[in-house]
């Protein structure tokens, strides 16, 4: 059987493309927390939409699993393909067929790498908002898949404001084809927003139109000490108000998140400002007037530092500088090292909520574990918060436990178990303590509707039956 369906895949797109079984490499079939690991039957990688439409068809025909990989930086294991299952990787399609810096559209493949498509952009006098720390290896692809966030949410939105044209191929092979530029389009279903964040369960997206803006021409970033959360809620909306819309980035850090990472860091970087204050916010300010800018945002902090609303701030004086205060918060790879074993966490709530979030997940947490470690950061202006929770070197026994004492702390202030990383397979046995049974019916009803054999992504998003 496996040798007939190897046959019609060879065929389908040419047997260079098709890698069967034990020889399909590692990078394919593990996530990046090293979690989850399957062994798919085949590795495709097709190069044109009609390939992965004639690949769709066959998995149709043979009920065949089919997970679509983009560069694997998910954090919930959604796209580790299924056992026996085919596992599709877009990297071959990874053109960008347009630059259209009249229209501000970007037309391209769904296998292009982030931050090639961001470079590419800016070589244009374009810009492309959406930015990760994970910039280097997520494809188009999985951020539509996921509907990525990032840290600049806060004034451009998620990955779903900026798509304006999308081309999938169906669980059944048809390949429904929109690539618009039009930011308006109210005819009838946007069917376009519902497989965006569909973690690759509801269709396969091959190519996309991603809105560009103008490439800011200055950009002001500085790290601030604020000495309550109270006062952090103030300097984010004074510098919305002061900054006349262009504030582009306000990530939160509590101080023994700073304290953790600024010490793993250490010799190579210094730190930017000592530790010991309760809170710490990395800002930045993407603007138009390279006269005035910074001069300005100077000026605001110093008034900040004036009254009291800040306690400290960091100003970078040059490129380098801006990479090191950034390095803060996104060199998580050293930074976090110290607390493996670890489980990683991307809630969201109102920002009025955060407190009491925090002080409830932290007695949560110490009261099961005693002598627990946990770390708060996040894209703060978004509502979103990530904790990192070490409880002991025998920690991944206990990471349903801990995941449960999370999830009921973000139920009792009404938030969500997932902001930007999506359920994929970790969290989809929690999923139905922040959505309702009738959502979840709805959930189901519509992945029915497109998808009846269920191939698609099986074992992602939806909770167990
Ligand atoms: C250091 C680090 C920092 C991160 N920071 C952020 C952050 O700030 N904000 C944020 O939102 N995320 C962040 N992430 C998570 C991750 O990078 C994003 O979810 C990203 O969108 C995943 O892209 P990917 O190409 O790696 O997708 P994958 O991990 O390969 O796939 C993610 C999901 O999308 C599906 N998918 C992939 N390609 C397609 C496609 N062509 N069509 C349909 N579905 C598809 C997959 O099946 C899977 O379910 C971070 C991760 C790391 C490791």
């Amino acid at each position: 059987m496996s040798e007939a369906i190897a046959a019609e895949l060879c065929a389908a797109i040419g047997a260079a493309h098709v890698t069967a079984g034990a020889q399909v490499a590692e990078r394919y079939r593990r996530d990046i927390m090293g979690k989850y690991e399957a062994a798919p039957a085949f590795l495709v990688q097709p190069v044109s939409t009609g390939e992965v439409s004639a690949i769709v068809r066959i998995a149709a025909r043979h009920g065949l699993p089919i997970t679509v990989i983009g560069g694997q930086t998910g954090t919930v294991g959604g796209a580790v393909p299924a056992d026996g299952g085919i596992a599709l990787s877009l990297e071959r399609m990874n053109r960008i067929e347009e630059i259209d810096t009249v229209s501000m559209a970007m037309t391209l493949e769904a296998g292009c790498i982030l931050q090639l498509a961001q470079e590419a952009a800016e070589a244009q006098g374009a810009f492309l908002p959406l930015d990760l720390g994970s910039r280097g290896s997520a494809t188009i692809g999985g951020t539509i898949g996921a509907n990525a966030g990032g840290n600049r949410v806060l004034r451009w939105g998620m990955m779903r404001e900026m798509v304006t044209g999308l081309e999938v191929v169906l669980a059944d092979g048809t390949v429904v084809s929109s690539l618009t530029k039009a930011i308006k389009d109210n005819a009838g279903y946007n069917w376009k927003q519902l497989l965006i964040g569909s973690e690759g369960t509801l269709g396969i997206v091959t190519r996309a139109v991603l809105r560009l803006r103008p490439n800011p021409l200055t950009n002001q970033t500085a790290l601030v000490a604020v000495s309550s959360f109270d006062k952090v809620i103030r300097l984010l909306r004074d510098l919305e108000v002061r900054l006349g819309g262009q504030l582009s980035s306000f990530e939160l850090m509590w101080g023994d998140f700073y304290e953790a990472m600024t010490a793993a860091q250490l010799p190579a970087r210094p730190r930017p400002m000592p530790t010991g204050h309760p809170f710490y916010v990395l800002v930045e300010r993407l603007g138009g007037d390279p006269e005035g800018d910074f001069s300005q945002f100077e000026r605001l902090l110093a008034a900040a530092l004036e009254d009291g609303a800040i306690d400290d701030a960091v100003i970078a004086q040059s490129e380098r500088e801006r990479q090191a205060l950034w390095a803060v918060r996104e060199d998580m790879v050293r930074g976090i090292a110290a607390f493996r074993p670890f489980t990683v966490y991307d809630v969201s709530m109102a920002l009025a909520n955060m407190p009491r979030f925090v002080a409830d997940a932290r007695a949560r947490v110490e009261g099961g574990f005693p002598g627990a470690r946990m770390i708060f950061y996040g894209h703060a202006g978004d509502g979103n918060l990530h904790i990192i929770i070490h409880v002991g070197p025998d920690g991944q026994r206990h990471e349903q436990a801990v995941e449960r004492l999370i999830y009921e702390a973000v139920r009792a202030v009404g938030g969500s178990i997932a902001a930007e990383h999506g359920i994929g397979q970790s969290r989809r046995q929690f999923i139905g303590m922040t959505r309702s049974d009738e959502e979840l019916e709805l959930m189901r009803r519509l992945k029915a509707a497109l998808d009846p054999q269920s191939i698609l992504n099986p074992g992602k998003v939806l909770p167990p039956a």
